[in-house]
Parts: structure tokens; sequence; C-alpha cells
């Protein structure tokens, strides 16, 4: 479960930076000078709401009330209200485009922030040779923002098209697909530290990005408030990266191809797999992969070696991504499939998507967190059994857990 309300990071297996004292700011963490923070105290709340059905905010359609919503449309109005929150001692919660949460049916007994702030600006510096720095505020669509780069010759972030939510939610999981991430671009990400009570600015090495999280995954402590990126002015992709899209587009791996060709390949592929949203196809009502693609090292790769034989056959292999150390990543979709969870296969009103296996859908809005859940669990316990896999999670849980 993830609650922000307290002002200290509330997760205990993850290590926590000390707050930037007078003694010192940890390294990569940059202060400014005047304190927006302070000066947003004089600030009114926009919008304040109380029960909120959460369900309307996330792609899921799934989550009760909030007790308490405001929607923060600047900057100055998000450090507010969840500067104002944590002073009364309230959980909050920063919601984004709600495309990668799993909310209780009970809701959220707190305030949840609605991150709400646009905005674009470009700029060159020369730390950054060659490169063009974009800014964009944490409330700004990601997808319109991907689309708008690619349209003025920006390449980084082309094969990251069609990906729903907020900019400021990407340094979160390190949003990635066909063969690009966040991380490879993000030169900055400003934030309202909860626990030092100011805005700080993380450079990269600052955000820890790891495959699919960073040092803001799991943590309540950074509110994002911009993302900078460093893409690179040409009409040309980054080197394709991904042998799925390289086959859509006719190239080999590693070669360029225009800027506008890799988005149309990527939103070609991804719609044929429910991932770009879109009311008239349920199979888009989820928040993306629910499970991540497991990371294992050299005994656990033996023995889903072994299992595999055991349970296909002696010629049947697992696909298997070299990482380093000996370890491998390795398909979850393929070790739902095979160990019979297909595309379709149901649990009351919830089911696995028609078009991606590691999507679980409420496709007719009828479903509730529970089934969701039991399916989550029904799917998660069979990998297990099958292979001796324990599969994890990729949406944020909120006030459940798997
Ligand atoms: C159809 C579909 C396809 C998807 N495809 C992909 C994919 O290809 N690759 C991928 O990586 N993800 C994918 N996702 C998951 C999701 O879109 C991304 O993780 C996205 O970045 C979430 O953004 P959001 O604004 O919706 O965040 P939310 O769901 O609103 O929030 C997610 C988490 O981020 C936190 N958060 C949000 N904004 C802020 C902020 N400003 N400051 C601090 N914390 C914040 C929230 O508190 C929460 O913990 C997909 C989801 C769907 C529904």
């Amino acid at each position: 479960m993830l609650r922000l309300g307290t002002s200290v990071p509330s997760d205990p297996a993850r290590p926590v930076r000390r707050p930037p004292g007078p003694e010192g700011v940890p390294e990569g963490i940059a202060r400014p000078g005047p304190r927006a923070a302070e000066r947003s105290e004089a600030v009114n709340m926009a919008v304040l709401c109380e029960h909120v059905n959460l369900a309307a905010y996330t792609t899921l359609r799934l989550g009760g009330p909030a007790r308490r919503f405001v929607e923060a449309a600047t900057e100055d109005e998000l450090v507010a209200a969840v500067r104002r929150a944590d002073e009364d001692g309230e959980n909050v919660l920063v919601l984004g485009g709600g495309s990668n949460l799993v909310v209780a049916d009970e809701g959220f007994d707190g305030t949840v922030v609605h991150v709400a702030g646009r905005g674009v600006t470009r700029r060159t510096d020369p730390r950054h040779p060659g490169k063009v720095l974009v800014t964009a505020q944490a409330g700004e669509e990601w997808e319109p923002f991907v689309a708008r780069c690619v349209t003025e010759g920006l390449a980084g972030v082309e094969c990251l098209s069609g990906i729903p939510g907020l900019v400021g939610a990407t340094p979160i999981q390190n949003v990635g697909a066909y063969g690009q991430d966040v991380a490879e671009t993000v030169v900055g990400v400003r934030a309202y530290d909860r626990r030092a009570r100011e805005i700080v600015t993380l450079d990269h090495a600052a955000c820890g990005f790891t495959y699919r999280s960073s040092v803001f995954k799991g943590s309540d402590r950074y509110v994002v408030l911009d993302v900078t990126f460093a893409l690179e002015e040409t009409e040309e992709s980054r080197p394709v990266a991904y042998a799925e899209l390289a086959r859509t587009l006719d190239v080999r791996t590693g070669e360029r191809v225009p800027l506008h060709d890799a988005r149309k390949a990527v939103l070609e592929l991804r719609r044929g797999k429910g991932m770009v949203l879109d009311p008239a196809d349920p199979d888009t009502r989820s928040a993306g992969s629910f499970f991540t693609n497991p990371v294992l090292d050299a005994a656990q790769l033996a023995e889903l070696e072994r299992r595999v034989a055991d349970r296909l056959g002696p010629d049947a292999a697992f696909p298997r991504y070299p990482e380093t150390g000996g370890r491998a990543k390795t398909s979850a979709a393929w070790l739902i499939d095979r160990a019979g969870f297909t595309k379709g296969h149901a649990l009351g009103p919830v089911r696995i998507s028609t078009k991606h296996t590691l999507a679980l859908t409420n496709p007719d809005g009828a479903g509730r967190t529970a089934d969701l859940l039991a399916l989550a669990r029904q799917v998660r316990d069979g990998v297990r059994e099958a292979f001796g896999v324990e599969l994890v999670n990729e949406p944020v849980m909120i006030g459940v857990r798997l």
C-alpha cells in the first residue's frame, strides 16, 4: 500500500536519503535560491471537493471515493496543496492520469492532489552540446508531448508514443517501451521535497533510474513539478533497439528511421495490443502491463529451465534477455500464457485483455478492485506454481496489496 500522508517516506525496505540540512546537500540534488514552496503559502487552492469517486480518474475505472480532492492547476497550487495536507497530517495521493494505479474499493482516506499544471519550454545548454533541453510541467499529457517533440524534429522519446498519463509520472517508474525509456533522456527533475519542505532539482544520477523504477517509486518524498529531457535535434529516430519494431519498420536493429515513421509504427503496434487508450476498445480499460518482466539470477534461470522442460518438453525454450552479472530478464507474458492464462481469460467481470496477455482489464466497467485483485492473484499464483517465478505488479497499489 502506498500512503503519501506523512512527510517521511513510509517504505521501510528502501534506504532513505537524509534530508538536505545545513551540513550538506545530497549529491545530485540542487537547492534553489528563493523557496517557491514558501512563496506558495499565500496561494489558495483552486478547487477542493469532497468524496470524489476515483474510478472516474483511473484508466481501469476502479476505485472508491477520495475524502478530499484538490485540482492543482499550477505548480504553486500543487506545492501549497501538498504542503497544507502534510501540515494537517493528512494522507496524500498525488494523482496524474491514473493510468498506473489500482485504488481500493473503499477509496482513499485523505487528500488526493490532481496534478494539472501545463507548459513546455525549450532551450540549449553548453553542458549538453548538440541537444535541445525541453522542460515540461508535470501536468502536461505525455502523448501530446511526444507528438510535439516528433513534429519539432526532436529525437529521444518517439518510441514512447501512445503511453497514457502525464509527464510528471514518467520518471516514477522510468516509463519505457519499444527499446526506449525516459532514463535515456531525462537530465533533471524538479520536485517538491516533502521532507525538507523545499523545491529541489534532481539530476539524472540522483533519479536512480532502473528497469521500471527510480528513487521516486515506492517513496512518498518527492512531488514531481517538471521534467527536463535532453533531445537530439534531428529528423531521424534514435537507433531502433527493439526487434519487433525493427521488423515492423523493415530495418535492422541499430538503424535509424524518420522520426514520424518510428512514431507511426509504435502507435500501430500498440493499438494492435490494446495499449493506446481508446474509449471504443474495452481492452484498453487497464493499467497497461500488470506485471513487470522478471529478472532472474543464474540459479533461478536454471530452475526455470528445468520447470519449462518438465512442463512443455525438452525442446521448449523461454525468452531470455541477458542482463549484467549472469542475470537475465524473461517475459512475464510468456510465463502467464504457458501457465494456462491465455488472452481473454476471465474471472467474473474482469479479464485478461483479448489482445495482450500482460494487461488485466475491467472491460465493461462493471468490475470492482477486489475482482481485479482476485484475477491478478490467480495469475500470479498460477505462474508461481507452474514455473516457480514470482510475478511483481507494475501499477501502484493504493489501499490494497496483491
Ligand atoms: C493502456 C496503457 C498502456 C500503458 N503502456 C505503458 C508502457 O508502454 N510503458 C510504461 O512504462 N507504462 C505504461 N503504462 C502505465 C502508465 O501509463 C505509466 O506508468 C504512466 O507514466 C503513468 O502516468 P499517470 O500520470 O497516469 O500516473 P498515475 O497513474 O496517476 O500515478 C502513478 C504513480 O505516480 C505517482 N505520481 C503521478 N504524478 C506524480 C507527480 N507529479 N509527482 C510524484 N508522484 C506522481 C502517483 O502517486 C502514483 O504513485 C500504460 C498504461 C495503460 C493504461
